[in-house]
C-alpha cells in the first residue's frame, strides 16, 4: 500500500485511560478506581439527559434526524443565534476535522500555541498542512506573537480559551485584538470547550454574523457531562457553516446524543452544581498545592496542571493507588501531570496520594 506520506511520523493520540482498562491491567476492583484524566464531569450526566435517553431507546432502529432539528433550534434560542449559525459534530473534535477538510492541504499551515490541544496539529498534519507552534507566555497563549507568526499560507489560527492542558485564559482585549487584526482569509477557531466554567466569559457571539472567518467551538462533553455521547458544535457565519455542512456526514450525531443534549440544555440545576463543585475543587487543589510547595498553573477550567517532578512516574504511581491522571510528556511538559477536578472526596484522595508519594 502507498500510505499518505504525512502518516509516517504522525503520533496516535493518547486519550485518558479508561477505568475498565486500568482495572483489568492492575487487577484492581473497578469501584476503587477514580478517573481524573479527561476533564469529564465528576457529577455524571444530567438526570434529565438519562431520562431522555431511556425514552428514546425504543426508537433507535431509525436513523437519527440528520439536521438535529430540535437540538439545533433549542440551542439557537438559548444562545440567541439563528439555527443556521450552528453545526454539530461527533464531539467538537469532529468540528476540528471539518475545518481542516474545508481549508487545509499541502502548502498551507495552521498557527497554534506551544501547549495547545493536541488534536489541532494532528488534524493539520493529516491534511498535509504544516503547524506553526508559537512559544507560550506563562504557559498561556501569546496572541500577539501568534498574529505575527501568520504567513501567506496560514489558513487557520486555533485558540482554546480556556486552554487545555494549561487551564490558562486569554483576556478579552487579546482575543479581540487577534480577531480584528486577522487577515480575512485566515479562519479564527476559538475553542470554548471550557467556557461554561467561567464566571465572566468573553462573549464572542455578537461577532459571528459580521466575521465570516470566526468559528466558535463548544461541547457537551465537559460541563454538560455527556462526553460518552460525543456532541460538540460550531457557531459561525451562515456562509461558512453551509460550507462545513458539505463536509459533515449525514448522521454524525446519533439519536441518543441528540435526545440527551437537548434535555441537558434545560438542566440549570445540574449545570450550577457542576460549576460550584469545580470552583470548590480548584480552590482546594490550588490552596493545598501552595501549602505543599507544589508548583501549579492557576486554572480557569475543570483541571489543573501540577509540577510533580517525573510526570510519567507520578502518573504510574497514582495509577497503582487507583487514581488515573494524565502525564504531560506528550505536551513537552514531562515534569507535570494534569489532574481533572473531581468531587471533594476524589480530590482529597488524589491529594493525599500525592503527599504519600513525596
Ligand atoms: N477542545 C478542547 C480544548 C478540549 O480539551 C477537548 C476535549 N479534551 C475538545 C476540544 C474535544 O472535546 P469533544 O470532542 O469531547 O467535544
Amino acid at each position: 500500500m502507498q500510505l499518505n506520506p504525512q502518516l509516517v511520523d504522525l503520533p496516535v493520540y493518547q486519550p485518558g485511560r479508561p477505568l475498565e482498562e486500568v482495572a483489568r491491567e492492575l487487577g484492581l476492583p473497578l469501584d476503587d478506581l477514580i478517573k481524573l484524566a479527561s476533564n469529564e464531569n465528576p457529577l455524571g450526566p444530567s438526570p434529565k439527559a438519562i431520562k431522555a435517553m431511556q425514552q428514546g431507546a425504543s426508537q433507535t432502529h431509525l436513523y437519527p434526524d440528520g439536521n438535529a432539528f430540535y437540538l439545533r433550534n433549542r440551542l439557537a434560542k438559548k444562545l440567541e443565534v439563528e439555527p443556521n449559525n450552528l453545526i454539530f459534530g461527533n464531539g467538537s473534535n469532529e468540528i476540528i476535522e471539518f475545518v481542516a477538510h474545508a481549508l487545509l492541504g499541502a502548502e498551507t499551515n495552521i498557527v497554534v500555541s506551544q501547549y495547545c490541544f493536541a488534536i489541532y496539529p494532528i488534524v493539520a498534519h493529516l491534511a498535509g498542512a504544516d503547524c506553526i507552534s508559537v512559544p507560550a507566555r506563562n504557559h498561556g497563549h501569546d496572541l500577539t506573537a501568534m498574529l505575527e507568526a501568520i504567513t501567506p499560507d496560514t489558513r487557520i489560527v486555533f485558540v482554546a480559551n480556556p486552554n487545555n492542558p494549561t487551564g490558562t485564559l486569554a483576556s478579552k482585549n487579546e482575543v479581540m485584538n487577534l480577531m480584528e487584526n486577522l487577515p480575512d482569509q485566515v479562519l479564527f477557531v476559538l475553542d470554548e470547550a471550557y467556557l461554561e466554567f467561567l464566571d465572566d466569559p468573553v462573549n464572542m457571539l455578537p461577532f459571528i454574523n459580521t466575521k465570516p472567518n470566526l468559528l466558535l467551538m463548544r461541547t457537551f462533553s465537559k460541563i454538560y457531562g455527556l462526553a460518552g455521547l460525543r456532541v460538540g458544535y460550531g457557531i459561525g457565519h451562515p456562509a461558512f457553516i453551509s460550507v462545513l455542512e458539505k463536509v459533515r456526514q449525514p448522521f454524525n450525531l446519533n439519536a441518543m446524543a441528540q435526545a440527551a443534549a437537548l434535555a441537558a440544555l434545560d438542566d440549570d440545576i445540574h449545570l450550577h452544581q457542576t460549576r460550584e463543585t469545580n470552583k470548590a475543587g480548584l480552590k482546594y487543589f490550588e490552596s493545598e498545592f501552595e501549602k505543599l510547595g507544589i508548583e501549579f498553573v492557576p486554572s480557569h477550567a475543570n483541571f489543573i496542571l501540577a509540577r510533580v517532578g517525573d510526570g510519567q512516574q507520578t502518573f504510574l504511581d497514582l495509577q497503582k493507588c487507583g487514581i488515573i491522571t494524565r502525564p504531560m510528556g506528550g505536551y513537552q511538559l514531562p515534569e507535570w501531570i494534569r489532574i481533572t477536578v473531581g468531587t471533594a472526596e476524589q480530590n482529597e484522595r488524589c491529594l493525599n496520594a500525592l503527599i504519600d508519594l513525596r
